[in-house]
């Protein structure tokens, strides 16, 4: 029998959250975002929940190639562009739309020769000072890409800095509508955040948004807000049994260090999930975890192959139950991921990019 843990993709929910993206933003063409290997559901496995998007927003070439081989034949956009001069080839033999954030991605498609112009879109820094090019240097850049035999339709985009917290997307959206005015093409802007938070803002939703975290069931706010509260489902649900039960007495300490001392006689359970599974060894004594369906806490050390867990709140559990670690438990029960992010102090995309290879993982609907 293999270890008792496994992974779950649930395809239902992947269709169900982009039909969420599709109600906030009704008037635009929705990208889903696939990056990391669909955020660490694998793009094999979450096609079938995605591909009613109107296209596939990643940075990897061989991503753009698996979900070619997949049969996607819709739109595909590199939204880092292209690293070196060659992946314009790889642009042009799959049909790529590639973002354009710097000169040096301008002189290699001059450089580059191909049948078919390729359709691109222009970044803009409109104060993320991460990729793209600044305000006032935005109209020469389009000026020059548009000049260029090698390019089709140039759109124009650029990505929040704060959309999920109190900086909001205002100054951004000024900067971006000032130095984009007279320019034609289409325009993308928002991130998951931006869709749920700002859709009331004109023109944030603009012709494309690029839909990711909440495609998998996280809110990109958390805490402020919960997947509950924008009606968002988990699309990975990590799950494992117990393999062993304890019982302790007042004194007895728990896992590497002892750092959990039982104050009076509790039974636990023995996980078969550690941080080698994906699991993260930051989370402390406290750990929101379901038994049973039944919510209870992590209590001591996360280990690398197990954690253990208070049986307090089940006390019918034993050896062979079932634990979920994030998303749906048996009947109605979840936990979302971010709640057990929070507890690790750090976020649902954290923890879903991370889950390891070892996990089996299985695709349900
Ligand atoms: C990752 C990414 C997104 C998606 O962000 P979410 O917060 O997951 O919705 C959108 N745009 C760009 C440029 C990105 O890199």
């Amino acid at each position: 029998m293999p270890r008792p843990i496994e992974a779950l993709i649930h395809t239902e929910a992947l269709a169900a959250n982009l039909a969420r993206a599709r109600q906030a933003a009704p008037d635009a063409r929705v990208w889903a975002v696939v990056k990391a290997n669909a955020y660490g559901h694998g793009i094999e496995r979450a096609f079938a929940g995605l591909r009613g998007a109107d296209g596939f927003a990643l940075l990897d070439l061989d991503e753009a190639e698996r979900l070619r081989r997949l049969g996607w034949r819709g739109p595909i956009l590199l939204l880092e562009g292209c690293f070196e001069p060659r992946d314009l080839e790889t642009c042009s033999r799959l049909g790529l739309w590639h973002a354009v954030h710097c000169d040096a991605q301008i002189d290699w498609l001059a450089a580059h020769k191909t049948q078919q112009p390729h359709r691109v879109f222009l970044k803009m820094n409109s104060g993320m000072n991460r990729l793209g090019f600044r305000p006032e240097a935005f109209r020469g850049a389009w000026a020059r890409l548009d000049a260029l035999p090698q390019v089709d339709e140039i759109s124009l985009m650029t990505h929040f800095a704060d959309a999920d917290g109190p900086g909001g997307v205002a100054r951004q959206m000024a900067t971006f509508a000032a130095a984009t005015r007279d320019l034609p093409g289409e325009r993308s802007l928002s991130n998951s955040a931006a869709t749920l938070r700002h859709a009331a803002s004109v023109g944030v939703t603009a012709d494309w948004v690029r839909a990711g975290i909440l495609l998998y069931g996280s809110a990109p706010d958390h805490p402020q807000h919960d997947s509950a509260h924008w009606g968002l489902q988990p699309a990975m649900t990590l799950r494992a049994r117990l393999l062993a039960v304890q019982a302790l007495q007042p004194g007895d300490a728990v896992g590497y260090g002892g750092h959990f001392v039982a104050d009076a006689p509790m039974r636990i359970g023995v996980v078969a999930c550690g941080y080698a599974d994906g699991y993260p060894r930051v989370c402390p004594t406290g750990t929101p975890v379901l038994v049973d369906g039944v919510r209870t806490r992590t209590v001591g050390r996360v280990s690398m192959d197990m954690i253990t867990v208070d049986l307090g709140p089940v006390p019918a559990a034993g050896p062979g139950s079932e634990v979920t670690l994030w998303g749906r438990g048996p009947g109605a029960a979840v936990l979302p991921i971010d709640e057990v992010a929070q507890a690790a102090g750090t976020l649902g995309y954290e923890l879903m990019c991370a889950l390891a290879p070892r996990v089996p993982v299985r695709v349900v609907d």
